[in-house]
């Protein structure tokens, strides 16, 4: 049987001169029985729509921060670096994958990016913007389970997580959705009232604040 191609895009963030992705991804990818293919960004969009009509889904992946200018607010000193036209490539992939009826995953900057692209805001800083009391950028020990998302019950994301009221996370961002894009609703939510988890009316757009391609083998209930 053919198996489902799911694309990925990378980052230059790791390194300018390589278009890089973590491999916790693409082992996410088939671990659950998919293909990956990486989607390296590129200055003109034009091609998006070749690139995502080849797949049969797409995952908007974790990176550095989005550019404040495109929900137009000014950069604070908090903000940490950003790369506009990769912003502006991963939400043309988005916005070609809703387009065509192709699924989106989308993982940290991910969501991010897919709350600027339908309206949203972001907060560029969590600390100094919105609340200390998690800490949310676990610089070291981003890989462990740490705080708890408290889960909409009747959400796409409940559903396939299997039913459960709550999920612990790990938690690697000090970003996070302040206005919430239009067309989406918030199905988690940290007890600091954090963001974590959104999703668009069908589903068809899952966005989730933390990284569960880096808990595969871990126990979240
Ligand atoms: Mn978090």
């Amino acid at each position: 049987m053919k198996k489902p191609i799911i694309g990925i895009s990378t980052i230059t963030a790791f390194d300018e001169k390589f278009h890089s992705q973590r491999i916790t991804y693409t082992e996410a990818v088939w671990n659950a029985g998919g293909e990956s293919i990486l989607i390296p960004a590129k200055q003109d969009k034009s091609n998006c729509a070749q690139i995502v009509s080849m797949l049969d889904g797409l995952i908007a992946p974790g990176g550095p921060d989005v550019d404040p200018d495109l929900y137009g607010e000014e950069t604070l000193p908090e903000c940490g670096k950003f790369i506009h036209y990769e912003d502006e490539y991963d939400m043309e992939l988005i916005r070609e994958a809703a387009r065509q009826g192709k699924p989106v995953l989308a993982i940290c900057r991910g969501m991010q990016v897919a709350n600027v692209l339908y309206g949203g805001t972001l907060y560029q800083d969590i600390p100094t913007q919105f609340s200390r009391e998690i800490q949310h950028s676990r610089v070291v020990k981003d890989v462990e389970i740490y705080h708890e998302a408290v889960l909409e019950p009747d959400s796409f994301l409940a559903r396939i997580l299997g039913e459960w009221e709550s999920v612990k996370v790990n938690s690697s961002h000090h970003q996070a959705v302040k206005d919430l894009a239009e067309g989406f609703r918030i199905v988690g939510r940290a007890s600091d009232g954090t963001v974590e988890a959104m999703e668009n009316e069908d589903g068809s757009i899952l966005c989730v604040q933390w990284h569960p391609e880096r808990m595969q083998d871990m126990e979240i209930y």
